[in-house]
């Protein structure tokens, strides 16, 4: 396996628990179960968003534990994953970034029917914002999950089935070639490979060298054995280390 690291593992222990709610991993959990899995290169993140149970403050607390860590293990990295939101830009911005003192910036859309009923209108809103922050936005590394919120559209019913397919594919050869151009990351973070369509634009990533990473979007201890799964898709694929995104500070090697 070519592939072990992680830049997109949650230390959920500090967003806000619902009362009575199990509470979620510390970053030392994640970096032992991130080691336990094999992972090489360990990035630790939270959301940062307007939705109450990602407070900022959750940031700052999780900041305090990783400096009581950084000096005892090597090869840790704290990011956030950001919400990115009209016109590409991201709930973080400059001034959070220099304010945690961050690594690197994920940028995702989380849509789902409940805030954007149509789909077509979701489709349409997760795509201009990609192209937008890949563009634009100076402050993200790495566009975390492109259209993983996809899948929610057909657990809700509003489409019988969600695929790559349903992507228009000029749009796909935009995020490609844009993406190449701005030297940012596109992640791999979804969970069906079977999807001949989502296996293409991996190919089509490769071959167009457009740099990448894998989160395993791990929430909880038992998360990380998916990155296993992912690398060996990339092996599969014949990916190499020649475009895979690193932050500052680590090396191929
Ligand atoms: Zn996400
Ligand atoms: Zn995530």
């Amino acid at each position: 396996m070519v592939f072990r690291d992680d830049f997109h593992i949650h230390a959920a222990f500090y967003r806000q628990q619902s009362e009575g709610g199990k509470s979620g991993p510390k970053v030392i959990d994640q970096i032992n179960a991130a080691k336990a899995a094999g992972t090489r290169y360990i990035g630790i993140v939270e959301h940062c968003n307007v939705n109450p149970t990602h407070p900022f403050h959750s940031l700052i607390e999780l900041k305090a534990e990783f400096e009581t860590l950084k000096t005892q293990y090597s090869g840790i990295f704290r990011g956030v994953e950001a919400d990115l939101l009209d016109g590409g830009i991201d709930c973080c911005g400059n001034a959070g970034r220099s304010f945690l003192g961050l690594d690197y910036v994920i940028g995702s859309v989380h849509l789902s029917p409940g805030i954007m009923p149509r789909f077509a209108d979701y489709l349409e809103t997760e795509y201009s914002r990609i192209m937008l922050a890949l563009k634009n936005n100076s402050n993200i590394d790495i566009v975390g999950h492109p259209f993983i919120s996809g899948t929610r559209y057909q657990k809700a019913g509003v489409i019988s089935k969600w695929d790559y397919s349903q992507i228009p594919s000029q749009w796909l050869w935009e995020i490609i070639r844009t993406a190449k151009e701005s030297g940012k990351a596109l992640e791999v973070n979804y969970r069906d490979f079977n999807d001949p369509f989502y296996r293409n634009f991996l190919a089509d990533i490769r071959d167009a060298g457009v740099r990448f990473c894998i989160g395993s979007d791990a929430h909880d201890i038992e998360g990380h054995v998916r990155l296993e799964s992912f690398a060996l898709v990339l092996d599969e694929l014949k990916f190499t280390t020649e475009n895979q995104w690193l932050p500052g500070g680590a090396s191929c090697l």
